[in-house]
């Protein structure tokens, strides 16, 4: 994937936010976690990241002294949250998020609908989950910006994190932000989306498309999670066969919810379960 982005710069990207993008970069991260900057005056951090010195250093000269009003990872998995309580606790503020999880305990939980106000902005809490459970976004209200984690992104497609993760979920959450007035959306890793919708409705065409394959590839008799991803994903980085099995995965579950495919035999290891059409 190429990018414009370069870790530990602070980057302007709209009149309140700022990003700077940590040097993490590989096939699940793409160019490194975004960490946001929201406001001017008082500030709020989405996605502080691992918890590493080179890190921690550039996010404490982008902040300068700033007040800081919050930190929030979008959801608790390794390349968002860790750096949080050593943030919140360097610059005297509290951390956020939907509730303890994955290792992660928020100083204060956050409910969708609620609002968070700084100085000179306000920013939305949505409930998204499907890719993890405690999945958060945010929308800054002055700009029309929604800050997507890992929900929505432009370079890749979400993968679906089971058993916390579902596809139901999933869509469910993307159908609600279709509804929505959003201007360009932030995501916690590669560059801003400007065509929102576009993307959004793109995603739900994606996961569509991927459950008739499901269907086909049951319909020719492949049985197995991993024997039906090498029929649909024919050109795939080595690195991220076990993330297409997860998705696989979540798309079957999906489909047993709905009662279009059954389990015949179910093993202990999901890569070796049987599937059938009822
Ligand atoms: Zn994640």
């Amino acid at each position: 994937m190429s990018s414009t982005i370069a870790p530990r710069q602070v980057t302007k990207l709209s009149p309140l936010v700022r990003r700077v993008t940590q040097d993490n970069p590989g096939p699940m991260t793409g160019s490194g976690t975004n960490t946001y900057l929201v406001g001017k005056e008082s500030l709020f951090v989405i996605d502080p990241g691992e918890n590493t010195d080179e890190h921690m250093d550039a996010l404490m000269r982008a902040v300068d002294r700033t007040p800081v009003a919050g930190i929030a990872p979008s959801h608790a998995h390794p390349d968002h949250w860790p750096l949080a309580p050593r943030l919140a606790e360097a610059l005297r503020t509290i951390t956020f998020g939907f509730k303890a999880h994955n290792g992660y305990s928020p100083m204060s939980t956050l409910s969708d609908g609620e609002v968070v106000r700084g100085v000179d902005w306000s920013l939305k809490v949505l409930h998204t989950p499907g890719h993890v459970s405690d999945h958060l976004s945010y929308l800054l209200t002055e700009e029309k910006a929604l800050f997507s984690g890992d929900h929505v992104m432009g370079w890749s497609t979400s993968v679906i994190a089971r058993p916390d993760g579902s596809l139901n979920s999933y869509l469910a959450s993307l159908e609600r932000l279709v509804t929505m007035d959003i201007a360009v959306i932030y995501p916690a890793h590669g560059e801003p989306v400007y065509q929102a919708r576009a993307r959004i409705e793109e995603l739900i065409a994606h996961r569509n498309l991927r459950t008739r394959q499901v269907l086909e590839a049951l319909h020719a008799g492949l049985d197995t999670a991993p024997a039906i991803v090498r029929r649909i994903y024919t050109e795939i980085d080595p690195r991220l066969y076990p993330a297409a099995v997860q998705s696989v995965l979540a798309h079957l579950d999906a489909l047993i919810q709905s009662g279009q495919v059954i389990i015949k035999h179910q093993s202990a290891s999901p890569f070796l379960s049987i599937y059938a059409l009822p």
